[in-house]
């Protein structure tokens, strides 16, 4: 043990995990936040959001650790959070960012080459603009803003036909881009994953102490790299379809509740074999 204190980690999806995949609510997971923050163990949010939507929900939440935006593009950690700022990262506007994918220009340029050969058929943010985005997806203007405010992807609108959708992502992933599904939007950035965002991030904390446990909890596809990564993955029911196809079977939870009610479920299930649960 020495004087290196054991790290316990919790990674989470937000979207239907942490948050009410309908109301966006938390309330039902706050006791066990709470819990979390007595013991000093970091909730991390890993989500599609950017980094604009992401800080006053960190605010919402209570925590002042690191999170991670746009599908894992890039960890931010709050300047001064460890001793000493981590290899590879830089600082922009008070966060040490580790950036794992090109830039949003590089992706808004690639697809500007694709309008040629699918005119009309897609539109991306950047063409949306706050109000399109807004009209689009029922956010108000000033949360389409935050959205909007993308630093490593670009979301794209699917227009046409869906013969020629997959012509289209397949002409995106021959240049370099992943290409990520959800909902109306195609959400287009390098190729990465949650997976490799808490890899790094774990990293940094083994360099502080001994990395005791980690959890992740999700409850879509998109966070299967995420729930391969930690020690124990919470897969989270989702009113909406089944729970995200993990290849693995040992340290996997399945809540019965759905969202923040599953998120308190699997947390102190986890909590309680680590023997942290008073
Ligand atoms: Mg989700």
């Amino acid at each position: 043990m020495g004087d290196s204190p054991d790290i316990y980690l919790v990674f989470t999806d937000l979207d239907g995990t942490l948050l009410d995949h309908y109301s966006y609510s938390f309330k039902p997971a706050r006791p066990l936040l709470h819990h979390l923050q007595r013991k000093g163990i970091p909730v991390i949010p890993v989500s599609s959001k950017t980094r604009a939507e992401l800080e006053p929900l960190m605010l919402q939440l209570g925590e002042a650790g690191p999170f991670i935006v746009e599908n894992g593009a890039a960890v931010c950690i709050p300047e001064g959070y460890f001793a000493r700022q981590p290899d590879n990262t830089r600082t922009i506007d008070g966060c040490w960012v580790r950036a794992l994918a090109e830039p949003r220009g590089h992706w808004t340029a690639l697809l500007e080459s694709l309008v040629a050969e699918f005119p009309g058929a897609f539109a991306t943010f950047s063409q949306m603009g706050t109000r399109g985005i807004a009209a689009a997806t029922g956010l108000d203007p000033e949360q389409a803003e935050r959205a909007n405010r993308r630093e490593f992807s670009e979301p794209v609108r699917w227009l046409g036909d869906e013969g020629e959708r997959a012509l289209f992502i397949a002409r995106l992933e021959e240049s370099g881009a992943r290409v990520q599904a959800g909902g109306r939007f195609l959400a287009v950035s390098g190729t990465l994953d949650k997976g490799e965002a808490v890899n790094w991030l774990c990293a940094q904390y083994a360099q502080r102490g001994r990395v005791a446990a980690t959890v992740a909890l999700g409850d879509s596809d998109n966070d299967i790299p995420m729930l391969e990564a930690a020690d124990t993955a919470v897969l989270v029911r989702s009113p909406e379809r089944d729970y995200p196809a993990v290849a693995r079977s040992a340290g996997v939870i399945y809540t019965h509740g759905s969202g923040p009610v599953g998120w308190a479920e699997g947390i102190s299930r986890w909590l309680r074999a680590q023997g942290l649960k008073d």
